[in-house]
């Protein structure tokens, strides 16, 4: 088989796509900055969880994966809201009860390293890329006793991650568009305890939400009975991590917030001082490749905030397209890695607004009863139309569809419900033959819009 492959980044989408090469028969050699996580001592005990959709399936699915990891995967069938007086509500993610999954990051991460190697794939860890010559391909490292070292590599994937260092030297190229932006937002993880006897102290299926305005924190259930939080906050301001600088303060703001959740989250204060503040970034790119050479995949090439769970799903439906490209067009990485920019970059910067556009949504509009009328409503329509009306949250977690479209079809539903909203109580309105009429004249002018959209499988 032809050229030999080199993948800088042994994360996610590095260890999934070194899978997807050695099934077809090329040589990869993975490099990797940190230690190998399955022996080294790092990130302690917490644990970190991601949520998995269908995109994210279809790619394990590829590399053989997904029956092993479903097994450890807890279906979350939709969101659980905790306000602020203490009542909560739960809604479904999708009107055929379809789930997203909570999953381990570093059990996936390690079991996706290991099956690489399985397959024949190198990894060579504690090598940190400094910069690569992309001209000639050639990259430079630095190992950790400060000695470097050159790579020639032939055949190139930077899946290095938001901070790529493939990124950054296309960067100095002539006639490169880049471009990166942090939220005012940080995030800080903290842990809800089980039970005594390891149970989860809340529904373990559902992504629970407690929805303040400006801020929020969101958690997902872990197989051990705890769950991770994550506190979105704006950095500085009234209510932000600024205020929060003794433990007095971090008490009070959680008492008046999340009270509920509270109680369950005994070693809170440590969590809080212990745990990192990280921020959130948007990156954009263009080119994504370079000539027959080298390529950018996950979140090299997309780097997205994390409010629609899709940025890992993101980077495995790049795998997906590339592993279809090469089947189309075998060895010609000419063609090859210029169609996979050409399909997947307009995705990529559909993925990350869609994202963008999900903050606002989470941690704010959730809690507003229109939009929770609303979301019935999308309901009852995709039950009543199925083949005609599909919401832009199921097409972007339960289907195929190109983010691009769903990105597309999010001002067609915002027009149609805006229509079927106005002035009426819809769940009345719908026993009433005259309406049903209307109704269905609505549906079809705005199926034949959308039906002119590319609908084409991305996985
Ligand atoms: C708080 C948070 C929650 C998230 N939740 C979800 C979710 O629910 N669902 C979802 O789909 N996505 C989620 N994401 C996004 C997801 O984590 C990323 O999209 C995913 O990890 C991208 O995988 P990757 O392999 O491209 O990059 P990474 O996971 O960042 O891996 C990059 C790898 O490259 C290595 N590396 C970096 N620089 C170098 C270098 N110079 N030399 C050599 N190696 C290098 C790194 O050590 C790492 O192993 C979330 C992200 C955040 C921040």
């Amino acid at each position: 088989m032809g050229r030999s492959v080199t993948i800088l980044g042994a994360g996610l989408v590095g260890s999934l796509l070194a899978v997807i090469l050695r099934n077809k028969g090329y040589e990869v050699t993975i490099y990797e900055r940190r230690p190998d996580m399955r022996t080294a001592a790092i990130g302690a005990s917490r644990s970190i969880n991601l949520a998995m959709s269908h995109r994210g399936w279809k790619a394990l699915e590829l590399a053989g994966l997904k029956d092993e990891v479903e097994e450890l995967a807890i279906p979350m069938l939709g969101r659980f809201l905790h306000q602020k007086d203490g009542t909560t509500a739960f809604q479904n993610y999708s009107k055929n009860r379809e789930a997203i999954y909570s999953v381990s990051r570093g059990d996936l991460n390690k079991r996706l390293m290991s099956l690489a190697e399985k397959q024949g794939a190198r990894i060579m860890f504690d090598h940190r890329c400094t910069r690569v010559d992309v001209a000639e391909n050639k990259l430079h490292f630095q190992l950790p006793d400060g000695i470097e070292t050159q790579v020639q590599a032939d055949l190139l994937f930077g899946a290095d991650g938001a901070f790529s260092a493939l990124r950054a030297s296309y960067s100095h190229m002539d006639r490169v568009n880049v471009s990166q932006s942090y939220l005012e937002y940080g995030y800080k993880e903290l842990t809800i305890m089980p039970s005594r006897n390891g149970k989860w102290m809340m529904d373990k299926n559902a992504l629970h939400i407690w929805p303040r305005g400006r801020f929020m924190m969101i958690a997902l259930p872990n197989t051990d009975g705890t769950f991770t939080c994550t506190l979105f906050m704006p950095f500085e301001g009234e209510n932000s991590f600024e205020k929060l600088t003794t433990r007095e303060e971090v008490a009070a703001f959680f008492n008046a917030q999340f009270a509920d959740a509270v109680p369950l989250m005994p070693t809170l204060l440590d969590d809080f001082f212990n745990n990192p503040l990280s921020s959130l970034i948007t990156t954009h790119i263009f080119p994504w490749h370079f000539k027959d050479k080298s390529a950018l995949i996950g979140d090299a090439a997309h780097a997205i905030v994390p409010f629609y769970g899709q940025g890992m799903n993101a980077g495995f439906e790049d795998c997906t397209r590339l592993s279809m490209l090469v089947e189309e067009h075998k060895d010609n990485w000419e063609v090859i890695l210029r169609e996979y920019e050409h399909s997947r970059k307009p995705n990529g910067d559909a993925v990350a607004q869609l994202a963008l556009n999900n903050f606002t949504e989470m941690r704010d509009k959730v809690a507003d009863a229109a939009f929770l009328q609303r979301k019935k409503i999308e309901k009852e329509l995709g039950n009543r139309y199925p083949d005609k009306f599909i919401s832009v949250y199921e097409m972007v977690s339960f289907s195929h569809t190109p983010y691009s479209t769903a990105m597309q079809c999010i001002g067609y539903q915002d027009a149609l419900l805006e229509k079927i909203m106005d002035g009426r109580d819809f769940f009345n309105e719908i026993g009433n033959a005259d309406f049903i009429t209307e109704l269905d004249g609505w549906m079809s002018d705005y199926h034949a819009f959308v039906k002119q959209l590319d609908f084409g499988n991305e996985g």
